[in-house]
């Protein structure tokens, strides 16, 4: 215990373990009493940051067509079930519209990775979101594209790029996702994304297929490399129509411990308590703010299409307006002594 106790303190103090001790701390992930510590001092941090304040994203999930074949992934292009969708232009303005009324000040545009909208019709359609609500940030979550192409779109007037890595091992890359993909590439393509200029985040599903604690000290190694602006993790949690069906949903516990490492290794990161934590468990992402998130996402999306973006099973918030998301999460976040606030919640330095 004592040992421990001082493998927090010097975490809390350096933001670095090594990493035998980072494996030896994850591996307490089921002791409450050590989560509880870390968790005094993950909020400390995150508020000496960013206060009481918790960011909101406006998630537009503009298409659910897939050119890939994830295994994990609930829209994957083998899954034949799924009814496929594709927002317009004109649909995703009024959805910002929409956000922009309720207070949001980042619209996130994310969407399996459709071909169909090519690097003009995309770069149109930021350009006009940008046009239109100048104060507001833009973030894109579209998988992997050229250099050239993540240029064009930050020229347009993104801001922000989510790309998450999934996992920091080949091997277990290579059990996620079939042939043709590869870590180097995804690797790759976050190093372009920051040399461009955007805000990045990796992250990772936690307890996914195969993965170990020692899968996820890699991550947090290569999160060190990276020095990301944001971290998406949420649970791992299976769709019954992918070769996952089968598996178990990642744990609520070693997320929560996981977010509570993030935030003592990286202070000042923007750190969303996802929708699949809120999946899990009905507190969920109010248990990943007070284990030192503070960003939530909640979906812009138009409610007639919210069922087709299921990546995973039982998806939260699919029925309601984004009015009633927004009201229900300010709420919940100020049930904990949080605050929702409007602001585009930059990064800070
Ligand atoms: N096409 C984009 C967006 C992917 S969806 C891209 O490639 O980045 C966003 C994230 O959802 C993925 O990065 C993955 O980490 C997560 N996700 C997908 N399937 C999931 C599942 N079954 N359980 C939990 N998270 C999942």
């Amino acid at each position: 215990m004592e040992y421990i106790v001082g493998l927090i303190d010097k975490l809390a103090k350096t933001t670095q373990l090594d990493n035998q001790e980072m494996l030896e701390l994850l591996s307490y992930y089921d002791n409450k009493e050590i989560r509880d510590l870390l968790a005094k001092k993950a909020r400390q941090i995150a508020q000496s940051v960013y206060e009481t304040d918790i960011y909101i994203r406006g998630l537009i999930e503009f298409s659910n067509y897939c050119r890939n074949d994830c295994y994990y992934c609930g829209i994957r292009k083998s899954n034949r079930q799924v009814s496929r969708y594709r927002l317009s232009k004109e649909d995703i303005l009024d959805c910002c519209q929409e956000g922009y009324f309720l207070g949001f000040r980042t619209f996130v545009l994310q969407s399996g990775e459709d071909l169909y909208y090519t690097d003009d019709i995309l770069c149109d359609i930021i350009s006009t979101i940008h046009q239109k609500y100048p104060t507001c940030a833009i973030t894109l979550s579209l998988g992997e594209k050229s250099k050239e192409s993540y240029q064009r779109y930050y020229q347009a007037g993104a801001n922000r790029y989510l790309l998450r890595h999934e996992t920091a091992n080949d091997e277990h890359y290579a059990k996620l996702h079939p042939h043709g993909m590869s870590l180097s590439h995804r690797k790759q393509c976050l190093f372009d994304l920051k040399e461009i200029g955007y805000q990045v985040g990796c992250g990772i599903m936690v307890g996914s297929p195969y993965q170990k604690l020692e899968y996820i000290v890699e991550d947090i190694q290569f999160m060190k490399e990276l020095n990301p602006h944001m971290i998406g993790i949420g649970p791992f949690v299976p769709h019954h129509q992918t070769p996952f069906y089968k598996e178990n949903q990642g744990s609520l516990e070693l997320t929560l411990m996981l977010l509570l490492i993030l935030r003592l290794s990286f202070p000042h990161v923007l750190l969303p308590a996802t929708t699949a934590l809120g999946t899990i468990h009905p507190r969920g992402r109010e248990m990943g703010i007070l284990s030192g998130a503070n960003v939530v996402m909640p979906n812009l999306s138009p409610v007639n299409v919210r069922k087709k973006y299921e990546l995973y099973d039982h998806k939260i918030c699919t029925g309601e307006e984004a009015a009633e998301c927004r009201f229900c999460l300010s709420r919940r976040v100020s049930g904990i002594g949080y605050q929702i606030v409007s602001a585009r919640g930059d990064y800070k330095e």
